[in-house]
């Protein structure tokens, strides 16, 4: 029986490849990536030949059984997405899932990831921390989903495209106006760069220089205070027996 081997890609910077990286993708009877063609420029730059196969979201699902039957046969399947670490925020989860339920060899190789990248560098608290991925494009879902997120003790970490950057910093500057944000972006690349302020500060750095909104984010916020929850409660109670004791003319 063979195995598939989860590979992490460069998330920028073409060093970043690890050397184990580059024996499994040479040695693999296929590569399973997200987009061959992106995949196919990686591959050709480390002088990787190995057949392609594409694996995204709309077919993923249907190429599980081809993908355990080579497995069973003895084949080593490598994963690969478009950069940084397969399954997060990235197809091959239902395809780790189906191995694991058949008791099929899963070996992670790991390398770059965006989130762990930008938290290691970013000032904020390490731990905890929730990687929550990509919120909805959409404003309200998007806004609902931050309310949610701002509440939670520990570093909120999401990744944003360019092009809704500003709308959600805007939706973090309606909710947590005073919060500590750091924008990561263009990690590992020539234009990597951390700016750190409250929505309202960041917001104004990116209208006065607009190459800031430019490029791959990933977003850190600071968490809730850790007893302003607790705080409230503890309120709410005293309040509420103050109540009761003044009903009972206390
Ligand atoms: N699998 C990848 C990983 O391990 O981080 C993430 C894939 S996800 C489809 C792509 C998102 O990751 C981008 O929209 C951005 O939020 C973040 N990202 C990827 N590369 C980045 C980089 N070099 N700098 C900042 N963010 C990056």
């Amino acid at each position: 029986e063979g195995a598939l081997y989860v590979v992490a890609t460069p998330i920028g910077n073409l060093e970043d490849i690890s050397a184990r990286a580059l024996r499994l993708l040479g040695e693999a009877d296929l590569i399973a990536a997200e987009d061959t063609r992106h995949s196919a420029r990686l591959l050709d730059h480390f002088g990787i030949r190995g057949p392609l196969m594409s694996l995204h979201e709309h077919n993923e699902a249907s190429r599980i059984d081809t993908m355990v039957a080579r497995i069973e046969q003895g084949q080593n399947i490598a994963l690969i997405s478009d950069a940084g670490t397969p399954l997060i925020s990235d197809p091959g989860y239902r395809l780790v899932q189906a191995l694991r339920e058949r008791g099929s060899r899963v070996v992670p190789v790991p390398g770059p990831c965006a989130l762990v990248t930008a938290l290691s560098a970013a000032g904020l608290p390490s731990q905890p921390f929730t990687f929550r991925g990509f919120v909805s494009a959409k404003a309200q879902a998007r806004l609902e989903e931050l309310e949610r997120s701002v509440r939670s003790v520990g570093t909120q970490i999401f990744y944003e495209s360019p092009h809704r950057i500003r709308a959600f910093l805007e939706a973090l500057e309606s909710l947590v106006p005073e919060r500590r944000v750091v924008l990561a972006r263009e990690l590992t690349k020539t234009f990597e760069t951390f700016l750190d302020g409250t929505p309202p500060e960041l917001l104004a750095r990116i209208e006065e220089d607009p190459n800031q909104a430019r490029g791959e984010f990933v977003v850190l916020v600071e968490g809730a205070p850790a007893l302003e929850g607790q705080q409230e409660h503890v309120d709410i109670e005293a309040e509420a027996l103050l109540e009761a004791l003044q009903a009972e003319g206390v």
